[in-house]
């Protein structure tokens, strides 16, 4: 297998793979595989309910809250948000964090009105704000925060306290990564293929009392009403990636949860960081130490041309994935859940290694 760090869509628990493999044809002795089967049947729907119940259980069964698989991707989200939210005279207030963040508010803005709660755009988005600065504007339906910026390989410690204004979190490169208290959240939403499974599945956990009722006038597909209701079987939903969806979160459950992902989490990312803080500045980590992801290690060496050969010389040696996002260059290491200590670990000797050869 490859060293995998993708950004998405990312690599996937070799475990879950294989199970997968092991179940593809025929599913549960039923002659059919879960993607050839009905979505209106028993099979399919246990697996879609203990889907749900796993993801909540996973998050220490919040009271009130709800789980819908949605598709079209976070960025459908983006629009969804303030479609259902954002009524007249209300505004959507976003942290401005990075690009994610950015797009976020783009959408909304083409909805309703908008407000900046605070922005690091000064700081190049290499930091998250000071929590103290974010203030929602009085009239907001909401507060909105990406809590992971995989462009910029920025990530909230906290997150901020939005009092009675519902808080909404774009976690989709950082969910089940690490413990976090739900009932801070209004909604939470995520697309599926960095943490959670294949793209194709978009998870929104919300308060069940914001996502019950949805304004008439848009479209039905796009009304956070319409999958409540429907337990998200309005239409047909992606059922393969739901299936696979349930089966990452097993393997979860099966690292010690929550809990056992942050804390290898935590090791993967600090051997990382560590090794370029203390490589003399040949590698440079690129956001502010105090806001570092621990899912995307964001860094850069002297020229661009020297990253060129350092993304070349790891290809050849199985590492991908570690080119930057093409907005902003340099390199980028994305260690999601599924990415191994030892493939982290191989990827700090690989780094120790070019830069010997640089002299
Ligand atoms: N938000 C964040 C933080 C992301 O990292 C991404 C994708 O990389 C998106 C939103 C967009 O997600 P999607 O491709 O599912 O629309």
């Amino acid at each position: 297998r490859a060293y995998n760090f993708n950004a998405g869509p990312a690599a996937l628990p070799l475990e879950v793979l294989e199970r997968a493999q092991a179940e593809f044809v025929d599913f549960r002795e039923s002659g059919m595989s879960i993607m050839e089967m009905s979505h209106r049947g028993a099979i399919y729907e246990s697996v879609h309910n203990e889907a749900q119940q796993r993801l909540l259980s996973l998050l220490g069964n919040p009271t009130g809250y709800k789980v819908l698989f949605t598709q079209g991707g976070a960025s459908t989200q983006f629009a969804m948000i303030p479609l259902n939210f954002l009524s007249e005279g209300k505004v959507g207030s976003y942290v401005m964090t990075g690009s994610w963040a950015d797009k976020a508010y783009k959408e909304a803005k083409l909805v309703g009105g908008v407000h900046v709660a605070a922005s690091s755009e000064e700081q190049k988005f290499l930091k998250i704000p000071e929590l103290s600065s974010i203030k929602a504007a009085d009239n907001a339906a909401y507060l909105h925060v990406t809590s992971n910026e995989t462009i910029e390989g920025t990530q909230y410690a906290e997150f901020p306290d939005s009092g009675s204004i519902p808080l909404i979190g774009d976690m989709s490169s950082d969910i089940l990564s690490r413990a976090f208290d739900v009932n801070k959240f209004g909604l939470i939403y995520a697309g599926a293929q960095k943490n959670l499974g294949p793209s194709g599945v978009t998870v929104v956990i919300a308060k069940e009392e914001l996502i019950a009722e949805s304004p008439s006038h848009i479209p039905t597909i796009l009304r956070y009403s319409t999958h409540t209701k429907n337990n998200s079987l309005y239409n047909t939903p992606p059922s393969f990636s739901v299936y696979m969806v349930n089966e990452v979160l097993k393997w979860i459950e099966e690292q010690g949860g929550l809990a056992g992902v942050e804390s290898k989490n935590r090791e993967k990312a600090g051997l990382l960081y560590e090794y370029i803080d203390g490589s003399d500045g040949f590698y440079r980590g690129v956001a502010d130490p105090g806001s570092r992801s621990i899912m995307n290690v964001t860094f850069r060496m002297q020229s661009e041309d020297l990253e060129k050969q350092f993304v070349k010389a790891a290809e050849l040696e199985g590492f991908i994935g570690l080119k930057g996002h093409r907005s902003v260059g340099g390199l980028r290491a994305s260690i999601y859940n599924a990415v191994p200590y030892e493939n982290v670990k191989a990827l700090a000797d690989f780094m120790k290694h070019f830069r010997q050869t640089q002299g």
